[in-house]
């Protein structure tokens, strides 16, 4: 008889009980004077017991601002020390922490503040194309002219605090060293207290899901959810007390937050920013710099980092572990990333915003050929299983849909009980819209998301194969697969591919090569050589927009939902 998709992680070791407080008074107890954080581009580096201190005395200002425990507080601003710092106030006094995306713009952003009712937001002034500040001030003009901290905006009622990262007065805000500055003992007192009363499954972090389309949904997760995935996640990589961790991935999603901060604070390591965003060579340079031993990314800045080493030679054989995750991973990258960096321990993990994020990681242990081309098995305390249309499980080997339950689910979208009943069931179950398999030894394979799978003439085709095969070519350095209405087949494929630099390929050269080696209906009927993708900041590609500039292009006509 076949087994069924159903598989439950271990039980041991047990699921950390305290909040993310009190881990922080434990980091300062265990290893208080040892490395936290370095951010290269500030030149900033803090031990854990300054990192304490400063955000102690950050939330005592937020305090005395008049805010409360529960209130909302957003953060808007590249990765940076001040963005650590507010993270850990807002969870020592129970502020509730909103990641807000720093790609977004003005329409974004007001969504963002309302849906929630930020009371006191954290901005960087600009950032290369984005005018933060200004950004705000367009929405709450009143900020001008209004006393710091006393905020009256007709379109954000319940924005209160403006305060701003970097020197410099502008009218209406307050600047963060001046919150963090000089807290009085009362406040103090005030954050100790609140921080005694938190319990570990309060909500604690609000991180709308990046998505790459709908409207953006505000994930609420607690201290359990959030502490215990970082804790798990670090033991997969084997992060040890005092490690260096290189984190180029955005703060604002778990990636950053999460998997790279909660991982040091539980495991005695420190974290390193290289930059504000994404720089292959800055990255580059930090891991060589602060002799890292593990290194995160998505499959797209790995890409970016194996191109930047092949110009110039860097020193990184610090480097032993790490992450690649976010995205599917190709096969070819994972290898390269464990002959070329050395990151002989690399793993893969799998998960997303409403799993706090991993539910899915490869371990060092497992066999080679399964650590490159899955993503592993099932994290500790959670149970995952694949589903069928019809909601049954599967065999094993059989796709379907991916549905996690345990500790990392979250608690919910920040009031919006329909949006939340989409997708967690009554039983508990998180239906993730991803398409997966488990294989008879439980490891997982995500073949593409619900919605992405292409029906060609009745045949259900998973772009992410044609992906990993065009990847096999050695002249194509990163290719994306989608599908296209047509008015025989009601959809047909198209790719793009980006040729690696100075290699040629022609149309009809790729489609004979293509030919030797797939059956002809998984051949792209379309096929583009682009120089970029359409992106979001997390590093997904933006397929839909692949789509619709295709779709106009070649003015098809949606059939397949007319
Ligand atoms: P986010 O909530 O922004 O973290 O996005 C989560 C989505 O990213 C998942 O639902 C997957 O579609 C995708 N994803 C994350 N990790 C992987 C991976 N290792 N392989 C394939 N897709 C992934």
């Amino acid at each position: 008889m076949t087994e069924p998709s159903l598989v439950r992680g271990a039980e041991t070791p047990p699921l950390l009980e305290i909040t993310i407080g009190a881990a922080l008074d434990e980091a300062v107890e265990r290893f208080g004077n040892e490395l936290a954080l370095v951010s290269a581009h500030q030149g900033a580096r803090l031990s854990w017991r300054e990192l304490a201190g400063r955000a102690e005395a950050f939330a005592a200002g937020l305090i005395e601002l008049g805010l409360r425990p529960g209130d909302r507080v957003g953060i808007w601003a590249p990765n940076c020390a001040e963005w650590v710092i507010t993270q850990f106030a807002a969870a020592k006094a129970g502020f509730i922490l909103v990641t807000i995306n720093p790609a977004y713009r003005r329409h974004e952003l007001e969504y963002t503040l309302k849906k929630v009712g930020v009371r006191a937001l954290v901005a960087a002034e600009s950032f290369k194309s984005s005018n933060y500040a200004g950004m705000v001030e367009a929405l709450a003009p009143e900020a001008r002219s209004a006393a710091p901290g006393q905020l009256r905006a007709a379109a954000l009622p319940e924005l209160r605090a403006l305060i701003k990262i970097g020197a410099g007065a502008r009218p209406g805000w307050l600047e963060f060293g001046e919150v963090e500055r000089a807290p009085g003992d009362a406040a103090l007192a005030q954050v100790r207290a609140a921080g005694s009363r938190l319990s570990p499954g309060e909500p604690i972090n609000i991180q709308f899901t990046s998505g790459t389309t709908g409207s953006p949904k505000g994930a609420t997760l607690s201290h359990r959810n959030i502490l215990n995935n970082g804790y798990f996640v670090g033991r997969a990589i084997g992060l040890k007390r005092g490690d260096r961790l290189c984190a180029p991935v955005p703060l604002y999603h778990c990636f950053g937050m999460v998997m790279a901060n909660l991982a040091c604070l539980v495991h005695g390591a420190a974290v390193v920013f290289p930059a504000a965003a994404f720089d292959a060579v800055a990255t580059l340079r930090a891991v060589e710099d602060e002799r890292c031993a593990a290194l995160y990314g998505v499959p797209t800045m790995f890409i970016a980092i194996l191109d930047a080493l092949e110009k110039r030679a860097w020193d990184v054989s610090s480097l032993r572990t790490g992450i690649m995750a976010g995205a599917p991973c190709p096969i070819e990258v994972m290898k390269a990333v464990i002959e070329k960096l050395g990151m002989d321990e690399v793993t893969i993990a799998y998960g997303m915003t409403e799993t706090s994020p991993v539910s899915f990681q490869t371990g060092p242990d497992d066999p080679i050929e399964r650590r490159v081309s899955t993503v592993g098995r099932v994290q500790p305390h959670l149970e995952v299983k694949i589903v069928g249309a019809d909601g049954a499980i599967v065999p094993r080997g059989a796709p379907g849909e991916l549905c996690t339950r345990g500790y990392a689910v979250m608690l919910g979208y920040w009031e919006d009980p329909e949006r939340t009943a989409d997708v967690i069931d009554a039983e508990g179950w998180m239906h993730t819209g991803d398409l997966g398999t488990l294989d008879a030894e439980g490891y997982g394979n995500i073949v593409g998301r619900i919605k992405d799978m292409v029906i060609r003439g009745g045949e259900n085709l998973f772009p992410r194969e044609i992906e990993e095969f065009l990847f096999t070519h050695p002249g194509i350095a990163e290719a994306q697969v989608v599908g296209l209405p047509d008015p025989r087949y009601g959809e047909e494929l198209c790719a793009w591919i980006r040729l690696k630099a100075g290699e040629t390929l022609s149309e009809n050269e790729l489609r004979a090569w293509c030919a030797e080696r797939i059956a002809r209906h998984k051949i792209p009927r379309h096929l583009r050589f682009v120089d970029a993708f359409p992106m979001t900041v997390t590093g997904k590609v933006q397929k839909f927009l692949i789509r619709e500039q295709m779709i106009a292009e070649l003015g098809l006509t949606l059939a397949k939902t007319a």
